[in-house]
């Protein structure tokens, strides 16, 4: 008997062991074959215009108060002057003053219209994600420099073999990319069968409340449901997936959502001499402790998913045995996940305190303390459920919870079969031979999020490998990536017009 019940088992493990390899050998690198085609002719003339673009200060400032308009205009005039077929044969509208919408009418209006989108603004030059305005003219930003950077931010440098400056990855390279393309095919005579909009706005850093909502507005009004869009998020990486060194291509097809929640507590203070049983500090802290040590379960959500069953061919062994079998080793690879801060933010919810605010005196007992905590929800849930989540785990009814302003919930998912992704997988593969397509989850935010009312198949990619200086000091591309992100563009505007 006992015999008999180690076969079964040495048995099952044969074929557990057959099952796992079975699945592993089965997983095929998608080599997607794409037609080849003739590359654009670029010159220094491009790259001028683009450092010409860096130079303008359109900088977002979290306080409305330091908003400078100035370089928003400039940042028009620019475009007019040195675009002047795409501004002369395009249709072009300014909505709420600094956006910018172009439609390039198809023959074939039958045929639902592509949006590619970017946006104008840039973050401040300061320390990351600094929302503090320097107290400067537009003229003085230009030239002034940074302590901490190489060069001036506004100086539009080109040195070493970069284009340097704020907004040289996030985003004018959409902008600029997009536009200078467009003249150029317009130049060539090109007309699109399918109708092209460029939506550019200009509030993107701090929320698209005043761009691009504006414009989803405007294009919802005209009845204008895209066949797909596309935005700034993925990018081409060499050295950000752990275990793979062959390029991969990330398109996003979802992003997370956002939303801040402030919680508060209110009680009696008194003086710091005969400090009560509660004190507000503490009944605070105690809840922002329990919320980081009962954090939101990991999972892998569809757009995880996905990304796996992509990059799986690409896996070294042992690894690729651990991916290919996903139904059994999910656990083990979840755990891989959460073993860095950019891998835990793709699985699970994610709970950062950004702000803590009490008491104003050493010997006096505060009455209030207030904290703000960010939340970044993963695809499938909503900000209903940080909510609940945050009161069951919070349990103390002294605490008032109260969802923020700014409230973004996670976007759908849009799909890999969907026509726009092959094309934009396809123009990638024609440019970058050498890469590998996978969709991805977006962790942060992008404007994109608010043609999720008019579309249904959004993708987010900027044609770019592993850039230097993203939200940070020295920004920067390459005058040789600078080009290839053009053929890229000029590639997808021209197949997206055609199909
Ligand atoms: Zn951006």
């Amino acid at each position: 008997m006992l015999k008999r019940i180690f076969l079964f088992v040495i048995l099952a493990l044969i074929i557990l062991v057959a099952i796992l390899f079975f699945n592993t050998w089965k997983v095929q690198k998608n080599m997607r074959q794409v037609a080849e085609v003739q590359l654009i002719e670029t010159d220094d003339a491009v790259v001028q215009r683009f450092s010409d673009a860096l130079k303008i200060p359109t900088v977002s400032y979290e306080n409305p108060a330091d908003f400078d308009s100035v370089p928003f205009l400039d940042f028009i005039t620019f475009l007019k002057n040195n675009y002047p077929l795409t501004d002369s044969l395009l249709d072009k509208r300014i909505v709420n003053r600094f956006s910018l919408l172009y439609k390039w009418q198809g023959s074939d209006a039958s045929l639902a219209p592509v949006v590619f989108m970017g946006h104008i603004d840039v973050v401040p030059v300061g320390a990351p994600n600094t929302s503090l305005k320097t107290e400067k003219s537009p003229t003085e930003l230009k030239s002034s420099m940074n302590s901490r950077w190489d060069v001036a931010p506004f100086g539009g440098e080109i040195k070493d073999g970069f284009i340097w400056g704020r907004g040289a990855i996030d985003d004018k390279i959409s902008v600029i990319g997009n536009i200078e393309t467009t003249d150029k095919l317009l130049s060539e005579g090109y007309q699109p069968k399918r109708t092209i909009y460029f939506a550019f706005g200009h509030d993107e850093e701090i929320g698209g409340r005043a761009g691009a909502v504006e414009i989803v507005k405007l294009l919802k009004s005209e009845n204008v449901f895209p066949y797909y869009v596309m935005d700034e998020g993925g990018i081409i990486t060499e050295n950000r997936i752990p275990k793979i060194t062959e390029p991969v291509a990330l398109i996003g097809v979802a992003e997370k959502g956002f939303i801040s929640i402030k919680l508060s507590v209110d009680i009696p203070g008194g003086h710091s001499s005969m400090p009560s049983k509660d004190l507000a500090i503490e009944i605070l802290s105690k809840a922002i402790v329990k919320l980081r040590e009962n954090r939101f379960p990991a999972q892998i959500t569809p757009p995880v998913a996905q990304f796996i069953d992509y990059i799986t061919p690409l896996m070294p062994m042992p690894e690729k045995l651990v991916f290919a079998n996903r139904w059994l080793f999910e656990p083990v690879l979840l755990g891989a996940y959460e073993a860095s801060d950019a891998g835990n933010a793709t699985v699970r919810t994610t709970t950062a305190p950004t702000i803590f605010k009490s008491g104003y005196k050493d010997n006096v007992l505060p009455t209030q303390a207030e904290a703000t905590v960010n939340f970044r929800i993963l695809p499938g849930s909503t900000s209903d459920d940080v909510v609940n989540h945050i009161r069951k785990v919070v349990a103390d009814e002294r605490i008032r919870i109260e969802k923020g302003s700014f409230l973004s919930e996670p976007s759908p998912v849009s799909p890999v079969t969907h026509a726009g992704f092959k094309q934009i997988e396809e123009c990638i593969l024609q440019v970058f031979p050498e890469v590998t397509v996978a969709p991805y989850l977006v962790v942060g935010g992008t404007d994109s999020r608010y043609y999720n009312e008019i579309c249904e198949n959004i993708y987010r990619f900027l044609p770019v490998v592993d850039p230097i200086g993203f939200h940070d000091i020295n920004e920067r591309i390459g005058v040789e990536d600078y080009k290839k992100a053009l053929q890229f563009y000029y590639q997808l505007i021209k197949a997206a017009g055609e199909q």
